[in-house]
Order: C-alpha cells, then sequence, then structure tokens
C-alpha cells in the first residue's frame, strides 16, 4: 500500500571540463551527435545520448569517461555543463531506485537504431585499440589545473621562407621534471590570455615530432611540428590564437604544458614491425617521430620496413624535406605527392598508393605492419579508398581485412 514510488533514473553522461582539451574528437565521433560544444566547453544532450560509446576509445585524455546515476526528470542540462567549470560532485540518488532503469540510455526510446541517419552500431575508420606491442602510455600527467613549464630551446622555420605555408620545428624542455612520452602521442599547449568572453584559452594539442627518449637522444626534450595559421578551413583571413603563439616564441620563453595524451594512435613495440605512414603538412609530425625511432636503431637489426606517402604542395612545402631526403633508401621507401609543384601533373597520396600496390599489398598481407594516417581531415576518405582498391585488385576482400586492421590495432587515423 505504501510502497515509495518508482524513481526515473538515467546514467547520465558527462565531460569534465577540467581534463577534456576540446580536440573536438568526440563530436565528430558522436554517431548521433549528442556532443555540442560552445567556446567553453564539450557536453553531452542528455536527451540525445544513447549511451552507444563511441567517443569513448578515441578521446585521446579520457574525460569523456564520466558516468553519473541522476534522477531522470534532474539530469545536467546541455545550457547548465556549458557553464561548468568542474564536474560537480555526485549527487546520491532517493532509495529505491528502479533497478531496471538504471543503466537505461536517455534517449533510447528516442532514436531508435533504424531512424534514418542513426547507425545501429558506429564502426570507426580506425583501430580504437594501439598494436598489441606498444608500449605503455602515459596520460594526463599534467592537466588545465596542474600545468608544466617547459623551456623553448629551439624555434625554426621547416618550410622554404618563400611559401605560404609557415611550419615550425619547435623544441620544448622539461629539465628535472618527468615527462615520459611516446611517438604517436601528442601534448596540450595552454596558450596565453583570454578569449573573447574573457576566460583563460583552452589548450590546443600538438603530436610530438621527437621519439620517446628526445629531440636529441638522452635528454628531456620533445619537439612539435606547428603550422601557423592564418586563414580559416574556408580560407578567410584567421589568426590562429595558439599556432601563431608558438611559431613566435624566442629561445628561452617559457610555455605552459598539459598532457601526454592519447593511447592508442602507437607504434608496435616488436621487432620487425613494418609501418606504412601516410601524411600531410605537419601530419608528418608522428610519422617524424616513429621514423627517428627507427633511425636511432638501425643498426640492431631490429627494424622492419618503412613506407612513408607524404603529400604536399610543393616540395618547398615539405616540412623536413631536407632531412628527409637524406634518409638511405634502403631504410625508409619514401614517396612524395606534390599538388602544386610547377610542370608536374597533380598527385595526391592516394594516387601514390594506387601506384605503388604492389608494394602496400605485400605490407598489408604481413601481420607485422601498422598503419598511420595522419593530416587533414579530407584525407581519410580518399586514403581509405585507395586501400580498398589495392587490396581488391589483389584479390583479397577489404571488408574482412579492415575489420581485421581495425581489431588488430593496425590502422589509425589523427586527422585535425
Ligand atoms: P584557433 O585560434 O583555434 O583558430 C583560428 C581559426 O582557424 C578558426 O577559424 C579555426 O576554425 C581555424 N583553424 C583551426 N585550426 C586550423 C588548421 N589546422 N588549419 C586551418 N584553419 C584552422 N596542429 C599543428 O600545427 N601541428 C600538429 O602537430 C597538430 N597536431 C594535432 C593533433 C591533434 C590530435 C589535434 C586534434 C590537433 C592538432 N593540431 C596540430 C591542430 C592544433 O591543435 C590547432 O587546432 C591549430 O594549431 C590551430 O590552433 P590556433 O589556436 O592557432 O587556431
Amino acid at each position: 500500500m505504501n510502497a515509495p514510488l518508482p524513481v526515473d533514473v538515467l546514467r547520465q553522461h558527462l565531460i569534465d571540463p577540467e581534463i577534456c582539451i576540446r580536440c573536438n574528437t568526440c563530436e565528430e565521433t558522436c554517431p548521433v551527435d549528442a556532443i555540442t560544444h560552445d567556446s567553453n566547453n564539450y557536453v553531452v544532450d542528455p536527451d540525445i545520448c544513447n549511451g552507444c560509446m563511441a567517443c569513448v576509445p578515441p578521446c585521446p585524455t579520457g574525460s569523456i569517461d564520466n558516468w553519473r546515476l541522476m534522477v531522470r526528470s534532474e539530469a545536467y542540462s546541455v545550457q547548465e555543463q556549458l557553464g561548468w567549470e568542474e564536474l560537480p560532485k555526485e549527487k546520491s540518488l532517493p532509495t529505491p531506485a528502479v533497478e531496471s532503469d538504471v543503466l537505461a540510455p536517455a534517449a533510447d526510446a528516442a532514436l531508435p537504431a533504424s531512424a534514418p541517419g542513426v547507425a545501429a552500431t558506429f564502426t570507426p575508420a580506425g583501430a580504437s585499440v594501439p598494436p598489441w606491442s606498444a608500449a605503455h602510455p602515459y596520460v594526463n600527467l599534467y592537466t588545465h589545473k596542474t600545468p608544466m613549464t617547459a623551456n623553448v630551446v629551439g624555434n625554426y622555420r621547416v618550410t622554404g621562407a618563400d611559401t605560404e605555408s609557415d611550419i615550425h620545428h619547435i623544441v620544448l624542455d622539461f629539465g628535472e621534471l618527468p615527462f615520459p612520452v611516446l611517438e604517436g602521442q601528442s601534448i596540450g599547449i595552454l596558450p596565453p590570455g583570454l578569449d573573447a568572453q574573457g576566460r583563460p584559452h583552452h589548450a590546443r594539442q600538438y603530436s610530438l615530432a621527437s621519439p620517446r627518449d628526445g629531440e636529441r637522444a638522452g635528454y628531456n626534450n620533445l619537439s612539435l611540428t606547428v603550422k601557423r595559421v592564418t586563414e580559416d578551413h574556408g580560407g578567410a583571413a584567421a589568426h590562429g590564437v595558439c599556432s601563431n603563439y608558438l611559431c613566435d616564441l624566442a629561445k628561452n620563453d617559457t610555455v605552459q604544458v598539459i598532457g601526454p595524451f592519447g593511447h592508442t594512435f602507437l607504434m608496435p613495440n616488436h621487432p620487425r614491425a613494418n609501418l606504412i605512414m601516410i601524411c600531410t603538412g605537419t601530419g608528418s609530425a608522428p610519422m617524424r617521430a616513429m621514423t627517428e625511432r627507427y633511425r636511432r636503431r638501425i643498426d640492431t637489426g631490429e627494424n622492419g620496413k618503412l613506407m612513408l606517402f607524404f603529400g604536399a604542395r610543393t616540395e618547398r612545402e615539405l616540412p623536413y624535406f631536407g632531412p628527409l631526403m637524406k634518409l638511405p633508401r634502403d631504410f625508409i621507401d619514401i614517396n612524395l605527392a606534390l599538388s602544386r609543384e610547377a610542370g608536374q601533373p597533380k598527385r595526391y597520396v592516394q594516387d601514390l598508393i594506387r601506384d605503388r600496390a604492389e608494394q602496400v599489398c605485400a605490407l598489408l598481407a604481413d601481420r607485422n605492419t601498422c598503419i598511420y594516417v595522419c593530416g587533414l581531415k579530407g584525407m581519410e576518405v580518399g586514403v581509405l579508398d585507395a586501400l580498398r582498391d589495392v587490396t581488391m585488385q589483389s584479390g583479397q576482400d577489404w571488408s574482412i581485412l579492415h575489420d581485421v586492421l581495425r581489431r588488430e590495432g593496425r590502422l589509425h587515423f589523427e586527422t585535425y
């Protein structure tokens, strides 16, 4: 007679604003568009999120993986979350909560899997696990609340001075403080100053361009490859806050750093692993880190094959062109795709993958091969199409191979 009324409980998905680095990966990954952002925060709409977890593995910081049991009618709204500086304390639920509702996603009824435009199961293009032999990555050692101060020990341009593409090689030293990193990881930079709302700028992410043992082996330092942003993605004039700050740094300046980030875009750690590296522009940073890791152990006999597909408009816009061309040909198989070189036909990385189909397929057939794609967002589709074409031509079923590559942590994308 006097049994308490059942309480409708929601497992609400939240993003920790203190750890999130606003990289947009979750918003791009979410198959039901439940994630949105303003200039302050990335947040999850409790009315749309169906708890599919697609956004969790790609998040480089783990800030996405927060869940609160909430009375559904008291769920935190998008507006509330946008104003947060930190996650609120956990609330205790009235008892008894309705058992069967506890794990129910917010919008399972509102968004049936068969609804138009809603994927029943979300399959990302790349793997959400690292290669089996990858070394253990450390993440989030330094956060927005506890950044570390690094010293600038080098900053120079690595693209031709006469080109529009101003890309810098920047070396940061961490002195006595530990900052363990792996090739393929990134760090966050906190640019000084305030945004248009008067809040501190959020961190920007940059891939490491140096291997785990430092830009200079044995030193506690690392390098970045930073492109000065002077126009937005649509080509209109824009002043990139962090890239301009970084490119203008002088030796002995200090920088606030957070991270490291990333636990999947990592290189295999076992002997004779082959790497296929496909990149454009500053997407070359992680490829430089991995190549340098191999170069430093060139005499050990442990290296597998390295195959690089590198795209830029012209040779002079290719970061690290000079040092790259000095590497021995039997150490790395270099394929340069130039799209605006005078007197030459336009070539893109996907064209060269097709040109080198036989060698690419031979490597793909070897379970010791991992593939890394980094650079402009738009390159993903072209690269996937080219990989599909070359494998189909060789009589293999791409959908099966693609699945294997993803499952075994052998195909990785980092595009921005
Ligand atoms: P903002 O002030 O944030 O933006 C200014 C304007 O430029 C905005 O309109 C914005 O939409 C547009 N814009 C933002 N980024 C770009 C861009 N890349 N090209 C053109 N327009 C842009 N960048 C590197 O240079 N090197 C790296 O190694 C690198 N690694 C990254 C790794 C990851 C995982 C991610 C997510 C991003 C990476 N980035 C890298 C991009 C970097 O984090 C910044 O987004 C970039 O430097 C622009 O920041 P900003 O503060 O200068 O521009």
